[in-house]
């Protein structure tokens, strides 16, 4: 009898240990492709300013070195602007400015709250993961080309810009780690391993799946997603309210020096 009821507490453990599991083990290595690469930018234009110092975290040397940047201003229709800075280390002007046009247009797409704060985008080449801060965002084009592989490179940018324009005034805010204790499970694992830092970012995701592209979203996944984390996604609809525009004027959009 003694041996049945230890079985049936080991059970009862596993099963319970088995509903805590995180439904993802990260957004980057799903395949849902939420936000299209045809879907509408809000890029006005990509102004080439010139070359200058500047300081850029760099994966591949573990540091962040001063380089002589190639630097570009993109705008946006909704007054937002982002300096792209691309690693002196391309060929040649020319294949900066493709490499800044190639992320110019799908910053474009990102809600305005998320592209808001974004205030330089770097581009290096190599293969490392990309990282963002509070601000910032740098990426490596090989990884751009193996996620944009899988039609991802856009929702990878989403959760960089989460980083870059939410996480100072929301990762650590009282009401989101609320909603994280009362949801009581993670996601994906990623988030899980990193609650302070990654579990709004890897969250923020599908939340705007569900609730700005649900027929890009599997029925299945949202269910999911709402058994999981339903606090998470309440507490990211006041960040993206679905029955407001994603697109708002947050300042006059500057004029374009390439017309
Ligand atoms: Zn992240």
């Amino acid at each position: 009898m003694k041996m049945r009821w230890i079985f049936s507490a080991l059970t009862l453990v596993a099963s319970q240990a088995w509903a805590q599991e995180p439904p993802y083990g990260d957004t980057a290595g799903t395949v849902f492709d939420i936000i299209r690469a045809d879907d509408p930018s809000a890029l006005q234009c990509l102004d080439a300013t010139g070359q200058a110092e500047r300081q850029i975290w760099d994966k591949r040397v573990d540091g962040e070195p001063v380089v002589n940047a190639y630097t570009f201003m993109a705008r946006y229709s909704d007054g937002t602007a982002i300096e792209i800075a691309v690693n002196p280390e391309v060929a040649s002007a020319d294949a900066a400015l493709a490499a800044a046009q190639r992320f110019a247009r799908p910053l474009g797409q990102l809600p305005t709250s998320l592209r808001q704060g974004i205030r330089r985008f770097s581009i290096h080449q190599g293969d490392e993961g990309f990282h963002a801060g509070t601000g910032q965002i740098v990426v490596y084009t090989g990884r751009a080309d193996q996620r944009a592989s899988y039609d991802h490179l856009e929702e990878s940018l989403f959760h960089e810009a989460v980083h870059a324009s939410w996480d100072e005034q929301h990762r650590l805010a009282p009401d989101w780690m609320a909603a994280q204790q009362a949801d009581g499970r993670f996601l994906t694992g990623y988030g899980a391993r990193s609650p302070d830092r990654e579990d709004l970012a890897e969250t923020a995701l599908f939340a705007f799946a569900i609730l700005h592209h649900p027929d890009r979203f599997p029925p299945a996944d949202t269910a999911d997603t709402l058994a999981a984390v339903p606090n998470r996604i309440a507490y990211i609809k006041t960040l993206l309210p679905p029955d407001q525009p994603l697109y708002y004027q947050v300042a006059e959009a500057a004029g374009c020096l390439s017309g």
